[in-house]
């Protein structure tokens, strides 16, 4: 390894201590989406003693923060933390580990600052990725203009180099009908809630002839209010998700198409409520994960081929389909632990997180270095970039 890489271990390992309380911290203190005030305060208060230039709020978000070190005319860098909670079940998506991985590579990479060639390293806080699209909001504002690769870590059972995500769009269907008793007077009625009915059995059937990685799935939010009353109102919310975004849109129009069948067969007018934060899919960049895992593995981790069955989906897909980005995945926990669980949460606080955490703060900064030093590199990953659809 490298005199420079060395220097960057030694950051990371000296500051390891610090970030585990930090980790623990904003594992113990559990915030949703776009309430972060805690963690976003915490990280940004690191960032800026550990010498990075911090603004907080950024984009019109809150809880949004961008930390800088500038050295100069060159190309941009960013690096990625999460740091919101689920609802009930705390830190089981470890974002904790996520946040002060970033801010770990962050860290070490301003404690080497001198060594650094010319370029810019951002360390962006990214609010609300449970569902709120927090990197779609900071797409928007701009905040990743002009960066010219991009990198987090998730927390996993496993490391794995590349994991494949769904685009996710949401979509809600509201039918509207006519009111009449149950009994004595049927006829008189338009059952809203038939036309739900009708769009979830289209939904199943349509389901039979989707790719395998497709996903479509639903609830009722509204069925009506007694059931001596012809339902006048009633309404659906559907989740569409599939690993390419043309072929998400095309099964979007399809669901939709099936909820305005429902309202056609049985006499209801349908509103349909788009939901304008859809998550993309994560497109692949082997140039950029090859620096990564040349890291990784020099540090000593092992990789384990990605599962094709167990797909989520993430607002990082959005910033992957704008600029060459990855987002590996660390071990955190132990074998088997499946994400979104309570022992997920445990291990998101354990010895193994904190491992977990300060190999991938070493490996992202000696990356963002590798980066920053060759400079055939970001040609050869934005080239790689451009080719891939
Ligand atoms: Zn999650
Ligand atoms: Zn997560």
């Amino acid at each position: 390894m490298s005199h420079d890489k060395d220097m960057i271990g030694h950051a990371v390992d000296r500051l390891a201590d610090d970030l585990e309380r930090l980790s623990h911290r904003i594992h113990q203190h559990p915030e949703l989406g776009y309430q972060e005030v805690k963690a976003a305060g915490w990280l940004a208060e690191f960032l800026e003693a550990q010498g990075l230039e911090v603004a907080r709020g950024v984009a019109g978000v809150d809880t949004a923060f961008l930390g800088t070190i500038d050295n100069g005319e060159g190309p941009t860098i960013a690096i990625m933390c999460e740091y919101d909670a689920l609802p009930g079940i705390g830190h089981a998506c470890g974002h904790n580990v996520i946040a002060t991985a970033g801010a770990g590579a962050g860290a070490a990479l301003a404690a080497v600052r001198d060594l650094l060639p010319k370029g810019r390293i951002l360390v962006v806080g990214t609010p609300a990725e449970e569902g709120g699209g927090g990197k779609v909001r900071l797409i928007r504002g701009g905040v990743f203009r002009g960066v010219d690769a991009a990198m987090m870590v998730h927390g996993w059972d496993r490391w794995i180099g590349h994991q494949d995500l769904l685009g996710i769009v949401r979509v809600g269907f509201e039918f509207s009908g006519k009111a009449a008793h149950a009994s004595a007077s049927p006829w008189e009625g338009v059952n809203a809630l038939d036309a739900v009915i009708q769009t979830f059995n289209a939904v199943s059937m349509l389901r039979q002839q989707v790719r395998p990685q497709a996903r479509i799935h639903g609830i009722i939010t509204h069925g009506g209010a007694a059931a001596n009353i012809i339902p006048e109102f009633a309404a659906a919310m559907f989740y569409v998700r599939a690993p390419r975004l043309d072929d998400m849109w095309v099964l979007h129009k399809r669901v939709i198409a099936c909820a305005e069948g429902a309202a056609r067969a049985t006499g209801t007018t349908l509103k349909t409520v788009e939901h304008d934060n859809a998550y993309e899919p994560m497109k692949r960049v082997q140039a950029l994960l090859d620096v990564y895992r040349a890291n990784l593995l020099a540090l000593g981790p092992v990789e384990s081929p990605a599962p094709s069955d167990r797909l989520g989906s993430s607002d990082v897909g959005n910033v992957s389909q704008v600029l060459p980005t990855i987002q590996p995945l660390v071990k955190i926990a132990p074998e088997g632990t499946p994400v979104h669980s309570r022992a997920f949460e445990a291990a998101a606080a354990s010895p193994l997180a904190r491992e977990g955490m300060v190999t991938a703060a070493k490996a992202m900064a000696m990356t963002a270095l590798d980066l920053l030093t060759d400079p055939e590199l970001l040609p050869k990953i934005r080239r790689e970039f451009e080719a891939t659809r």
